[in-house]
């Protein structure tokens, strides 16, 4: 007897699903819906979703307002065992997530598999930390007078995702946020809305109360929009390219709401001339080409020195040309398509600039022509050579599988070139010099650095974001998410029975 993997039976059904919004614990329509279609065949409609409205989002805000007034009740630990109870959920169906995600955004299911269980990871942590949410006591200057800090829930969230991370990005955020006593409002990209619908479901069925979870999908344009306008929204969170990134924080800033921006990157790799070269050709085509390059810490620049970057590059060419280009939901896919037409518009956009500006195409830089990709949206891995730092190419994220080669002749001139961009995300360096790495760690300006590792790899216990473009100054993950999605509280409590004056009465 031949057993049906759990692929198989959803390889057979592709029925397009029927998403809607939630808003107060019920599953609602919206009378426009629009399609989302599978990148690898875009005749393939995955599932429509409504296309939602101003009101929607007045009501899915009135709804999380309403809930908060018990929810910040809760207690932190009970919060936290519904977040555990989504991890477990997500672990029992992330085999079937995965599917769903590889069909929606193209990403190979090994990839797939991994976005689902950070989820799982983040909803393991974040439980615990339902039993922390440590604050502090401290002395008070003044006799018979306590003094300590307590973390309060910040109010209403709205959570405005892309489409790269389509459950692990929106668990960063909602994970927290649940934890921490906030009620929340996701609205995730167009591309993953059908993903963005399961996890609602999961959070449905580990026994959120109404309200506390929202889920509205729709254009950046409107619903994104209404979410930043509306008074009653407490905090932004948003993920996403630093151009909408600005645009949020200049409204944010207007309209006096906390805002937490993770946005856009130029990573680079650096391999010196005493790194162990195969393990830094690994990390490269990992870096550059993982998830089509459609990561915010994927590798766009490799950093060679001169003295290894002749030999590097033949290996690379070799082993960049033995990738597997597929459907994401193939499980010998390498490397899936682009996420939509307008994705591979502007990777082709970009070679174009590339070519302008005297980059030579060492391999790829054309949309893949076989018969059996001509209704997908890919692009062959490709290779630059010749990239100096100041061309566009070498400045501006691409979020496509393009990796710009540019030499090196010295340590000091890899970290100058590697900080010469605007953005600060992702970083690595690969050498067995220790001296060195611990002068990259130092020197090196990113909110993430790798050390013979390469930029892609991030951990849910420790902070996730970047400096400059990349961010306005706050981290996701791990306890750093904590500050974002709660306030503190100081307490004093004077039990001297007078009035205690500070700064006077103990001079
Ligand atoms: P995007 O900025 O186009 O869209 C992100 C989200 O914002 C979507 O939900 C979209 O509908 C919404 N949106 C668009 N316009 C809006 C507006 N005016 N007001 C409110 N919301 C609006 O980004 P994308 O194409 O979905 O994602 C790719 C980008 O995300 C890349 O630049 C990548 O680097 C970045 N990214 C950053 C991180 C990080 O943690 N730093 C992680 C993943 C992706």
């Amino acid at each position: 007897m031949v057993l049906l993997k759990p692929w198989d039976i959803w390889i057979m059904d592709t029925t397009p699903l029927t998403c809607l919004n939630y808003i107060d614990g019920n599953w609602v329509g919206s009378p426009t819906i629009k399609e989302s279609r599978n990148p690898t065949d875009w005749r393939e409609v995955v599932a429509t979703f409504p296309s939602s409205s101003i009101d929607d989002v007045n009501t899915a805000v009135e709804s999380a307002r309403r809930a908060y007034k018990t929810w910040r009740l809760v207690p932190a630990p009970v919060r936290a065992e519904l977040v555990y109870r989504v991890g477990e959920l997500l672990l029992q169906r992330k085999e079937e997530l995965a599917y769903l995600m590889s069909r929606e955004m193209g990403k190979p299911l090994t990839e797939s598999l991994g976005d689902v269980q950070e989820g799982v990871d983040c909803a393991f942590y974040y439980a615990g930390e339902g039993r922390r949410l440590f604050g502090q006591t401290t002395p008070s200057e003044l006799n018979n007078k306590f003094a300590m800090t307590v973390r309060v829930p910040v109010g209403v969230c709205a959570l405005i995702t892309p489409w790269n991370f389509p459950i692990a990005i929106p668990c960063w955020k909602a994970l927290p946020a649940l934890v921490c006593g906030n009620t929340i409002i996701l609205k995730p990209a167009q591309d993953t809305s059908a993903c963005a619908t399961m996890l609602t479901e999961i959070f449905h069925e580990a026994g959120l109360p109404p309200g506390v979870v929202n889920l509205v999908h729709g254009a950046g344009e409107i619903v994104g929009r209404a979410l930043l306008e509306h008074p009653d929204i407490d905090l932004v969170s948003f993920t996403g390219s630093s151009a909408t990134g600005s645009e949020i924080g200049a409204t944010c800033g207007r309209t006096h709401k906390r805002v937490c921006l993770e946005l856009g990157g130029k990573n680079a790799q650096i391999v010196m001339e005493d790194a162990d070269l195969e393990l830094a050709l690994e990390g490269a085509l990992w870096g550059a080409f993982g998830t089509t390059g459609q990561r915010c810490t994927a590798t766009s620049r490799l950093l060679l020195h001169r003295d290894i970057k002749a030999e590097f590059t033949a290996q690379l060419l070799e082993q960049t040309s033995k990738l597997r280009v597929g459907a994401g939901t193939d499980d010998q896919t390498q490397v899936g398509p682009l996420v939509n037409s307008s994705q591979l518009e502007r990777v082709e956009h970009y070679l174009e600039v590339a070519l302008t500006e005297g980059a030579k195409v060492l391999i790829g830089g054309e949309v893949v022509t076989e018969e059996k990709f001509k209704h997908g949206y890919f692009f062959s891995p490709t290779i630059l050579d010749g990239v100096t730092p100041t061309m566009r190419i070498a400045r501006e994220e691409i979020f496509g599988p393009v990796l710009a080669l540019m030499e090196i002749n010295s340590f000091e001139e890899a970290i100058a070139m590697l900080n010469d961009t605007p953005y600060g995300l992702s970083s690595s360096i690969y050498t067995r010099d220790v001296n060195r790495a611990f002068q990259a760690m130092r020197d090196i300006e990113a909110g993430i650095t790798y050390i013979n590792g390469p930029t892609i790899g991030a951990e849910v216990h420790l902070p996730f974001g970047g400096v400059k473009q990349t961010g306005n100054g706050h981290r996701e993950a791990g306890s750093a998410a904590l500050d974002v999605f709660t306030d503190w509280k100081t307490i004093y409590v004077d039990f001297s029975g007078r009035l205690q004056r500070a700064q006077i009465d103990n001079r």
